[in-house]
């Protein structure tokens, strides 16, 4: 596995894969890799000729108060993790900005419904770095996680309207036995947290349940489900699965997403009805 650290050369290395025919298949990330980045890794592995992956810990995308210096971090783990997986490149920058940048891609409304209301200013970051990460390594395919699903309709939306010639594949959540998405952040929490975690995803489960019994009213439906997870919920609404505008009636297709809080943990997941 090669190791590239600098903007610029790994933009000759992309730019020299391309001349020879290859497909760039990318997997961009934040690092502290578990099994979730993992399958994103082996679906690019499928889709391209050749896997990068990238390990950036975003500024732009944290909060003033959010945990961007308490961020979980293990470079070495990481690697022996990617080149497990026979990944080809890791991008892994010391930094993606110049000293000097002020310019950022801005998502429009939909980076103000769900996350975006407690999260300002973070899908902002998202889409920036994601751009800056797309022009560097120039990919043909990139694969998200259907973990975190405004991001993926933020940036399926970025690709769409500014004529990224980029194809964005979406894989789904991978999750522990119990049920409790697996993510970095899950490190923050204490065994007991983790048990009481899985109660986010049984608060979506209630949804699809009442909806499968066959009511309709999502108002009452969500109002139920909300008083299920054992956590401080943020949100947890049913939305359109482009727009994210809150549905009245529940139906199939519609994205179920919560967040919630575990102390000082942010827990975010989602299911499609
Ligand atoms: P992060 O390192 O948290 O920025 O995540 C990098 C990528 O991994 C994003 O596309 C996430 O959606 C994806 N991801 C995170 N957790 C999971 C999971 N449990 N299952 C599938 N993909 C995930």
């Amino acid at each position: 596995m090669k190791i590239i650290r600098s903007r610029k050369v790994m933009r000759r290395e992309a730019m020299r894969l391309k001349r020879a025919g290859k497909r760039i298949a990318f997997v961009p990330t934040m690092g502290y890799l578990h099994e979730g980045h993992l399958s994103l890794v082996r679906r690019a592995r499928r889709e391209g000729d050749v896997t990068v992956a990238s390990i950036y810990v975003n500024p732009t995308q944290f909060g003033p108060r959010e945990d961007l210096f308490r961020y979980p971090r293990d470079l070495g783990r990481d690697i022996r993790l990617l080149k497990k997986e026979k990944v080809d490149i890791l991008f892994a920058p010391a930094e993606m900005y110049d000293r000097d940048s002020v310019m950022a891609v801005d998502p429009g409304p939909i980076q103000d419904r769900l996350c975006g209301r407690f999260r300002p200013g973070h899908f902002r970051g998202v889409a920036t770095i994601v751009l800056k990460l797309f022009n560097t390594v120039r990919p043909d395919i990139a694969v998200f996680g259907a973990k975190d699903a405004q991001q993926a309709v933020v940036l399926k939306r970025m690709v769409r309207e500014f004529d990224l010639p980029v194809r964005m594949v979406v894989a789904p959540t991978v999750r522990e036995k119990s049920g409790l998405a697996l993510s970095s952040r899950n490190a923050y929490l204490s065994p007991e947290e983790r048990k009481r975690a899985v109660t986010l995803r049984r608060s979506l489960l209630f949804v699809r349940d009442a909806l499968k019994a066959g009511r309709k009213d999502a108002k009452s439906v969500l109002a139920q489900a909300r008083r299920i997870p054992a956590g401080k919920v943020q949100y947890l609404e049913a939305v359109h699965p482009e727009t994210l505008e809150p549905a009245k009636v529940l139906q199939k297709g519609l994205l179920a997403a919560g967040a919630m809080k575990m102390g000082r943990t942010r827990l975010i997941d989602n299911i499609t009805l």
